[in-house]
């Protein structure tokens, strides 16, 4: 297992985006026709052409196939308000099964698809040992909404409960940060994750109404559980079980624009306060994993020292300079840094991280995009 950390941001725009540069650079102009530019550099940078299954295949198959190993993933997606977060996550209205269709069908397609190719449709399907196969898998579901600081089940209706019933974020001494009383819901196909998530997407929707609160004020977490227990005989003449538990985060943010607050109604300035802290907390945890992870480059003789090659220590040397680094990553910011925190770096098994910073093409929003382009710098 390898466990390297690793945050790679890539920036997508919305489309009319006027941005044909060179790939991995991103001007932004702050006035129309202006000569001068602020220019960034990113792992990957999509213009407004590029497709659903671009940035999937490019971002995401990646995390997801560690995923399967056995590793922590996570795919988040920041930006203002209306710059596609919702859409590149794949869960604007109904989550649908074409492969055009965003980052969390794909995700969930790429689970089932690998395990059906690796154990058959089955979960305890003829063992290459023969006779009693321990083989199996399972896909559990969590579907998690933060409001306020508040952690909110989008299952909750199907077990009769309201979404809008808070629960409370908990601390094991071993495995960290957890939600007492999350649902999680075992899937076995891809049509049961995508029909889940649709009910989900729907308490969503009357959560928001109930609460006023529009989905572009809160988080949305969806997590994916991946339990695979792998009978030895398969990869050699052995007996015995390897089990791997692993979870996939894929992060909807709110929307980063900073809300004036003087003429604005109470609850949009809690909200707007909430929204801030805890994007500020993320970002925080971000640039301490960067800078941590930057500390174990300069302790690692084997790798490369660009900037955007944050990912090929190996597991080994990694561990190593990591405890020496020592820099302190601050996860109890937020309720967003805690639950993320097994995903983003503090677990013990690894973890793999995407940022997607959308931004959109509108003089008008400059100011937004050069912060979100700042946010997603810190990340690197
Ligand atoms: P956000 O979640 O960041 O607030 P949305 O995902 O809701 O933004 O996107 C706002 C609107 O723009 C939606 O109607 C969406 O369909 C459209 N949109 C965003 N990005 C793209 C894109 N890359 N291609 C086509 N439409 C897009
Ligand atoms: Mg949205």
């Amino acid at each position: 297992m390898n466990s390297n950390e690793d945050m790679r941001p890539a920036v997508r725009t919305e489309p009319q985006s006027p941005t044909k540069d060179e790939p991995a650079h991103l001007h932004v102009y702050p006035s129309r026709g202006s000569q001068f530019a602020k220019r960034f550099r990113f792992d990957h940078v999509f213009g407004p052409e590029a497709s659903q299954t671009a940035v999937y295949e490019t971002l995401a198959k990646p995390i997801v196939a560690d995923v399967l190993q056995g590793m922590n993933g996570a795919i988040i997606a920041y930006g203002q308000t209306g710059t596609g977060k919702t859409y590149t996550m794949g869960i604007l209205d109904r989550v649908s099964a074409q492969g055009s269709s965003g980052i969390i069908p794909n995700a969930l397609r790429q689970i089932f698809d690998s395990l059906e190719r690796e154990f058959g449709t089955q979960s305890k399907s003829a063992c290459p040992g023969g006779g009693h196969c321990a083989c199996e898998w399972t896909v559990e579901l969590s579907f998690l909404q933060i409001y306020l600081e508040t952690l909110q089940d989008l299952f909750a209706p199907f077990f009769g409960n309201s979404v809008g019933e808070p629960l409370s974020m908990r601390q094991d001494p071993k495995s960290g940060f957890f939600v007492q009383g999350l649902r999680t819901v075992p899937v076995r196909s891809l049509m049961e994750a995508i029909t889940l998530i649709n009910l989900g997407l729907e308490s969503r929707q009357m959560a928001s109404t109930g609460m006023n609160a529009a989905s572009s004020r809160s988080h949305t977490v969806l997590t994916a559980e991946v339990t695979v227990h792998r009978c030895k005989a398969r990869v050699a003449s052995q007996t015995g079980v390897v089990t791997t538990i692993s979870r996939l985060r894929l992060v909807d943010l709110a929307g980063s624009e900073r809300v004036r607050t003087a003429s604005r109604a109470s609850t949009q300035v809690k909200e707007a306060q909430s929204i801030n802290m805890s994007l500020s907390a993320l970002g925080n945890v971000v640039a301490a994993l960067a800078q941590r992870d930057q500390q174990a480059t300069f302790a690692s003789a084997s790798r490369p020292s660009t900037s955007t090659s944050i990912s090929t220590t190996s597991a080994a040397s990694s561990a190593m300079s990591r405890s020496q680094a020592g820099v302190h990553v601050p996860f109890r910011g937020s309720q967003l840094t805690k639950l993320l925190q097994d995903t983003l770096g503090g677990g013990s098994g690894g973890s793999n991280t995407v940022l997607i910073a959308t931004v959109s093409p509108s003089p008008e929003s400059c100011r937004e995009t050069l912060s979100t382009l700042k946010f997603a710098s810190r990340c690197m």
